[in-house]
């Protein structure tokens, strides 16, 4: 499975991965997905929000299940575990299992436009399947290019207008757990290949409109200049000053400048700030100090409050699997089911340098195989 995912959208450049949500790629993606599900005679469904759902049995009548999961799709240059190891994985520990022996049915889901690489709000399959994405304006998303979110779900042939929150599909999700590559070096110091997930840190994204005026990079006095690429300076070195204040983190990653000339003073640039912390109102105060810099208020384009899993399931697969229970600054799928209420949990695979989001990112063969041992022995337990 990893081997024929491999080349899938990667940029022979980079070495990295660029699979944007409702893309060409991420076709192939979702075909793969439905390809390993029908080899092993699970049967696919997509719900409203093309999130799709692979079903060992028939989850309305012997359900809720157990769904295991979670997405497909990269960040821009991503790297190849993060997303794709907690499908394969599923796919896998299901492989190890005697399906005769499953008490409920079990579910692989693979969680449509997590990263929001290409239309800017993360987790937007199950933020809409959940119904904290509204449809309306999930489907004027725009991305670079101008095409609405609607625009490329119907491109793609999945009916924009069937967004919505989809109580049918939630009825029948007992439990989640996702395994995911860790996001940091919690597990780098420890003999333990695979942790639990504890929490996931409030973060959100914002987006800054700085505003100046478009004039000639040769004829222009200093004097006479309102180049917004000085504030945007600016706003970054004051995102890293605040977020050093208020013990959080704080990054600026995009960035649109208008016209883009070299010889141009820009007359506007776009510069989108994400920020997380463990504490929601620190995280505030950061946004709120980097917007006193930049002269505007910041647009908030996605918020996620502190999710807490589900305590009795943390401890309980903690003591199963033997394994740290760790934090993350990182936003999944897994987090807007358990903030929807629905019993969730999270396994994080040991990332030997913690990097993540990048063409770095890196698992062990042997770890990764620990986590399939680990789901393997999450879904006996549980289903
Ligand atoms: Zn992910």
């Amino acid at each position: 499975m990893w081997a024929d995912l491999a080349t899938v959208g990667r940029d022979t450049g980079t070495g990295g991965y660029r699979r944007y949500a409702w893309t060409g790629t991420d076709g192939l993606l979702r075909e793969w997905f439905r390809d390993e599900a029908a080899k092993r005679g699970l049967e696919v469904v997509s719900d409203r929000a093309g999130n799709l759902w692979a079903w060992t049995a028939d989850p309305d009548a012997g359900g809720p299940g157990l769904v295991l999961g979670s997405h497909l799709d990269s960040v821009p240059d991503g790297g190849a575990f993060d997303g794709p190891l907690g499908i394969v994985s599923a796919f896998a520990a299901l492989d190890r299992l005697d399906r005769a022996a499953l008490r409920r049915p079990l579910g692989i889901a693979c969680f449509a436009d997590e990263e929001g690489a290409r239309f800017g709000v993360a987790c937007a399959g199950s933020r809409l399947l959940t119904g904290v994405l509204d449809p309306d304006r999930a489907r004027a998303l725009t991305d670079d290019d101008g095409t609405t979110m609607a625009e490329a779900m119907t491109a793609a042939g999945h009916d924009p207008a069937a967004v919505g929150r989809d109580e049918e599909t939630l009825r029948r999700i007992g439990t989640f757990v996702e395994l995911h590559v860790e996001q940091g070096r919690g597990l780098v110091e420890g003999s333990a290949p695979v942790g639990v997930a504890d929490s996931i840190w409030p973060h959100g994204r914002w987006r800054l409109d700085l505003l100046g005026r478009a004039d000639h990079a040769g004829t222009t006095r200093l004097a006479d200049r309102d180049d917004p690429m000085l504030t945007l300076a600016a706003v970054v070195l004051e995102a890293r000053a605040a977020a050093e204040r208020h013990g959080t983190v704080a990054t600026v990653g995009k960035l649109r400048v208008r016209p883009n000339g070299v010889n141009a003073i820009p007359s506007e640039v776009t510069a989108w700030l994400d920020a997380r912390g463990a504490d929601a109102d620190d995280v505030r105060a950061v946004v709120a100090e980097v917007g006193k810099v930049a002269g505007t208020i910041p647009v908030e384009e996605s918020w996620t409050p502190s999710t807490g899993f589900d305590a009795g399931l943390r401890d309980r697969l903690a003591e199963l699997l033997d394994a740290p229970v760790l934090p993350t600054g990182a936003g999944h799928d897994a987090g807007i089911l358990a903030a929807a209420g629905i019993p969730t949990a999270m396994l994080f695979v040991r990332n030997p340098t913690g990097v993540s989001h990048s063409p770095a990112e890196h698992a062990e063969d042997a770890d990764c195989l620990a986590g399939v041992e680990a789901l393997a022995r999450v879904v006996e337990a549980l289903a």
